[in-house]
């Protein structure tokens, strides 16, 4: 029995890895959920999961949930099972992913709050499945080294990624000409470029292909999304960003590719679901059969591939541009990324004063560092606070 932490269960990641685990009751047990606000939901998988441990980020919300039945009632639905302990704020997060008894936790916060827990757990030992991708991009030479210092697995959730890893089975790293990531383009991929500072955030959510959280749906309608993947590819693969291209892939059946230097490209394709990476980084290295919807590919499908258009969405130069500055830059990239998308969410800025907001907090960043200085959880975590204050006074001034 593997028994799962999940940082962020209300969230979709969250959520859907409780689907995979309900499929899987003699393989899987869910030992610690956690989430921010969302206490009803997490109080009906309370019930439904009966975890050991909760942790709730907001201390208010972890007050109400003290008082709430469900909490209390706990064991799964069975009777004389006390329910799970309820800790609150970062420290209760990083008391539910470094308990004893959790064998791997699933880190599925969106931004920058689950940094340092993924940190701690790493240092507890614990096989990482990876969904936040932030982490990689802010912390990425930190997160790499803490884990093979700790001996620890980091296993890709995200489907990119996880496509990767599987391409890669058997083959030697050093053959490899390139890894080629396929994005759906998002949204306004066939939007006129004089019409994408109309757009709202209700059309910007609007995914095509895929269910995901807000924040990496928005990320995905403005390419962000890909140029974070490019440096989360970068970390776990340990390949220049040189080497890594992006191609716009509309139909999201290829999940992402690599060429080996023999000209033989691997590509790995499947349904557009994301249960799928879930159950591999669960699963790993075995592979169970599982219950999800499948397509068939000897259908009439039609695959298309065309380059991003860099222009109309900066948002993968600069992804690029902050790993090849290195230091604190992607940092600096990850959390004005998140700030923005927040402001824009609450129709305070509008879609292409994203990649602008971005750009002037990297611009500015630049200018104030020294980019030779090493890179420390201390720097990195001041870099997030930096940014902070500069897009909040931005944002502030309009
Ligand atoms: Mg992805």
């Amino acid at each position: 029995m593997k028994r799962i932490a999940i940082l962020g269960s209300t969230g979709s990641v969250g959520t859907q890895t409780l689907e995979v685990i309900a499929a899987f009751p003699d393989r899987y047990a869910a030992h610690s959920l956690t989430a921010r606000s969302r206490i009803d939901l997490l109080e009906q998988q309370c019930a439904r999961f009966g975890p050991r441990m909760v942790a709730i980020r907001d201390a208010e919300c972890a007050e109400r949930a003290k008082q709430a039945a469900g909490f209390a009632r706990g064991g799964g639905g069975q009777p004389g099972q006390p329910g799970p302990s309820i800790h609150t704020g970062e420290e209760g997060l990083i008391e539910a992913v470094t308990h004893p008894d959790v064998d791997l936790v699933i880190s599925a916060l969106p931004g920058s709050a689950g940094l340092v827990p993924t940190l701690r757990a790493i240092e507890a030992g614990k096989t990482i499945a990876l969904a936040n991708k932030e982490i990689l991009v802010m912390a990425g030479e930190i997160v790499m080294e803490s884990a093979r210092r700790n001996r620890v697995e980091i296993l890709p959730v995200d489907s990119e990624h996880c496509a990767v890893h599987q391409c890669l089975a058997g083959q030697d790293p050093d053959r490899i000409q390139r890894v080629v990531l396929t994005a759906s383009g998002g949204p306004f991929r066939d939007t006129a470029p004089e019409a994408l500072a109309r757009m709202t955030s209700k059309d910007a959510l609007n995914h095509p292909t895929w269910n995901m959280g807000q924040k990496v749906t928005i990320d995905s309608a403005t390419l962000m999304n890909k140029g974070f993947e490019v440096i989360e590819a970068h970390w776990l693969f340990g390949l220049p960003v040189s080497k890594i291209d992006v191609v716009i892939h509309p139909q999201s059946i290829i999940h992402s590719m690599v060429e080996m230097v023999d000209g033989s490209l691997l590509a790995q394709m499947g349904p557009t679901d994301m249960r799928i990476p879930i159950q591999y980084a669960l699963s790993y290295p075995e592979r169970l059969e599982s219950p999800w919807p499948r397509f068939d590919i000897t259908r009439n499908w039609s695959l298309t591939l065309d380059p991003p258009d860099e222009a109309m969405f900066p948002c993968l130069g600069l992804a690029y541009e902050a790993i090849r500055r290195g230091s604190s830059v992607p940092a600096v990239l990850s959390t004005a990324d998140e700030m923005a998308v927040e402001a824009f969410l609450r129709q305070r800025i509008g879609f292409t004063d994203i990649p602008r907001i971005i750009a002037d907090a990297m611009d500015r960043h630049l200018a104030a560092t020294d980019l030779t200085a090493p890179v420390t959880l201390e720097s990195i975590m001041a870099a997030d606070q930096w940014t902070r204050t500069f897009c909040g006074e931005k944002l502030i001034a309009g």
